[in-house]
């Protein structure tokens, strides 16, 4: 009844009035709902998707008993299945389709009907209010508008807002610093990546009072999000978690006491499997409202833990700790298990570091060396930064410190000019393992 009720609500609202409906509806009518549309979701795609019904007839499961993912066991949908078999998964016929920036040369596809976009973009721009955005901001979106997702689902989001906006799609950072004065912008929606670069420009030419940036698509490092705050005279910085698989925002950080992605589980059941003693696991998500391309305890490759316990900001919604880094960028060494984050971590208090960084394990002999490739900003440095990074290290990791300093796996240092490790159009692999 409540969560009928609550639906017919949320599909009523407008993106305006739905922030408030998600922040006063009790998680135990969201988790009522979301085992409801779990239910309903498993007996369609065994109805209508050739992928399920294949999978479910070979692993003998049978619809009518599965109650929620668990139920499941060891079925899980995976990068390689929409890879390999996108129009298989289809229930219904797609009106649009987005790909995945692969690395392979094989993208992953993703099918969606309008009405699933319309929705996603009522979510995005409920979002954006949740967020702090007021009828008289203005904003640009200066994400990506290409075969990848996220300029046209934030686009949505915007025309759902109803607010002033400047679509200037990912164009030189200049052309949008320019064009803040012109149009009053007060709102800027981008790449972290793009982001920092505005941000320098900003720097260097003088800034703006900004309201809020939003970034998404990838990590932000940390201390990058106090830098901005600080040059854009004390603007919020926002990270959405998303990707081209999710179609709509997995996750978000609406208020600064967040700290951590709110989980939109009102679209989304999110587990994490395959955890570790510190409750980390594999994210997998199953999305409970698309009906062209259901996608079904999708492994989605990121490494992170679930937070049950409420959060500040008073929103139902239960969180996802920071990712720790993508599944296969998690390394097992001779220091333990390494992931990105724990580099983040080490790296990004050091002033004389741009924000670009990679790890690589090769063996020498058989050694284990830890290569740092760093992008130094001031070539004099070269001599002192090994031992701030170590001092870094010692600090926030003894564990990892402890392995070296007893020499079970050595380091070397490789310093870059900077903007010379990130390659053009790639996401920057952070942890690359040479070693095999
Ligand atoms: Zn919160």
């Amino acid at each position: 009844m409540l969560v009928k009720f609550t639906d017919k609500l949320i599909s009523a609202s407008s993106a305006r009035t739905l922030g408030p409906i998600l922040k006063k509806t009790p998680r135990a009518v969201l988790d009522w709902k979301k085992e409801a549309s779990f239910r309903k979701l498993i007996k369609y795609v065994y109805k209508n998707s050739p992928f399920y019904q294949k999978k479910f007839k070979n692993l003998n499961i049978n619809p009518a008993k599965i109650k929620s993912p668990g139920d499941l066991g060891n079925f899980f949908t995976t990068p390689t299945d929409i890879v390999d078999h996108a129009e298989e998964f289809l229930c219904s016929p797609p009106s649009m389709a987005f790909e995945s920036s692969g690395t392979t040369g094989r993208n992953k596809r993703i099918y969606l009907s309008q009405s699933e976009l319309n929705s996603i973009g009522k979510f995005v721009g409920a979002g954006l209010f949740l967020g702090g955005l007021g009828e008289k901001d203005r904003i640009v979106n200066a994400l990506d508008f290409c075969v990848w997702i996220p300029g046209i689902i934030t686009q949505k989001g915007i025309e759902n807002a109803k607010v002033f906006n400047l679509t200037a799609g990912k164009i030189d950072p200049m052309e949008v610093y320019k064009r803040i004065p012109t149009y009053n912008l007060n709102v800027i929606i981008g790449e972290p990546t793009w982001l920092i670069k505005l941000t320098e420009i900003a720097e260097e030419r003088g800034s703006y009072p900004l309201k809020l940036l939003i970034g998404g698509a990838e990590a932000l490092p940390d201390n990058a999000r106090n830098w901005m705050r600080k040059v854009w005279q004390g603007a919020e910085v926002r990270m959405v978690y998303g990707t081209v698989e999710s179609g709509g925002i997995l996750g978000f950080e609406p208020y600064p006491e967040c700290v951590d992605y709110h989980i939109d589980e009102n679209n989304f059941y999110v587990e994490i499997v395959n955890t570790n003693a510190e409750n980390y696991g594999e994210v997998v998500f199953t999305t409970l409202n698309r009906s062209c391309m259901p996608l079904i305890r999708y492994k989605n490759n990121d490494i992170s833990s679930m937070i049950e316990t409420p959060c500040a900001c008073g929103l139902p919604l239960r969180k996802l700790a920071k990712l720790r880094g993508r599944a296969d960028e998690i390394v097992v060494t001779s220091g333990g298990n390494l992931y990105p984050l724990l580099f983040e971590e080490i790296l990004k208090d050091i002033d004389s570091l741009t924000h670009d960084w990679q790890i690589v394990f090769i063996l020498r002999g058989v050694k284990e060396v830890m290569e740092f490739h760093l992008e130094l900003r001031d070539n004099s440095l070269k001599d002192t930064i090994k031992e701030t990074v170590f001092a870094s290290m010692q600090q926030k990791y003894p564990d990892l410190w402890k392995n070296l300093s007893i020499g079970i796996f050595e380091t070397d240092f490789i310093f870059h000019t900077p903007e010379t490790i990130r390659k053009p159009g790639r996401k920057l692999i952070r942890i690359i393992d040479k070693r095999s």
